[in-house]
């Protein structure tokens, strides 16, 4: 076992063809319980608890290099600057024709990242896994937030790019608009060939929120949602993505201050090691 895996066995400098882990800790907008700004430090640090190789894509991140290139400065003060430098970052590292992998912070970070990748892939198809809808107009007066980042998504590639899953929780609008949009998926042992057939060919960006997981297995969120997720749904999702063409994921809403078995933060980052090891895998 590595020591601090994703620290040790990261370059610092983005590589062509291959995953950059990008820190965003962003967490002004959220509105129950406060603390994912410290998830992108605790996903590295308990990266300390998981093997290099991943018996489920029988691949080793020893052997699939990548970049660990630090948090983008957040701004507390503003917003609007905070998720300028968070475009800016992601498309430097498309520059570097490396595939970003964002860790969050909260989903807001989404949505910068998005207005990054939809100028490089016109035809980027997103895939939104979620508890929650995050299709709100506007949430506490504010049109730019972790409850309405899928729906400013949406305004930017189009509904009929979007494609949600394990989705739970939302208003009756929010569940009306994905009905009218048919943007949402129902996941089972079936939605895997629906999910590819949707996807075509097309270069595809994960939005990976972590309170798609069931609370049982998940408790280290900040909006909890029982009726959700178990790793092997994470699991069949994961084992699609690696048969399309995937540029970039991010992976969000971690709080490590409510997951005192640290168990949701090792779960996060076996998750970040396996789409490590799918984004450095492309052809
Ligand atoms: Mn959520
Ligand atoms: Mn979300």
């Amino acid at each position: 076992m590595t020591r601090h895996l994703f620290l040790e066995a990261a370059g610092v400098k983005a590589i062509p063809g291959r995953p950059a882990l990008l820190g965003m800790p962003l967490d002004v907008t959220s509105t129950y319980r406060r603390g994912s700004a410290d998830a992108p430090s605790a996903i590295r640090v308990s990266s300390d608890s998981i093997e290099s190789y991943s018996p489920f894509l029988d691949r080793d991140l020893l052997d699939a290099p990548f970049a660990d290139l630090g948090d983008v400065f957040v701004e507390s003060s503003s917003l609007e600057e905070t998720l300028a430098a968070i475009r800016e970052m992601t498309a430097l590292v498309m520059t570097a024709s490396a595939f970003p992998l964002c860790l969050g912070g909260e989903h807001t970070i989404a949505l910068p990242v998005v207005e990054a990748l939809n100028e490089v892939h016109p035809d980027l198809i997103v895939v939104h896994a979620d508890a929650h809808t995050d299709l709100r107009e506007h949430y506490e007066g504010n049109p730019i937030n972790h409850a309405t980042v899928m729906r400013r998504i949406a305004e930017i590639v189009g509904p009929d790019r979007l494609i949600q899953l394990g989705i739970r929780s939302g208003t009756k609008e929010e569940f009306a608009w994905m009905r009218r949009h048919a943007t949402i998926l129902q996941w089972g042992p079936a939605a895997e060939r629906d999910l590819l057939r949707r996807i075509g060919d097309r270069p595809v960006y994960l939005s990976f929120d972590l309170d798609v997981l069931d609370p049982v297995c998940f408790p280290g969120t900040g909006n909890p949602e029982p009726g959700g997720w178990f790793y092997a749904d994470v699991e069949r999702l994961l084992f699609a993505l690696d048969r399309v063409h995937l540029v970039a994921a991010d992976v969000v809403e971690l709080n490590p201050r409510v997951d005192p078995s640290e168990v949701s933060t090792i779960t996060a980052a076996r998750i970040v090691r396996e789409l490590l090891l799918i984004l450095g895998n492309r052809p």
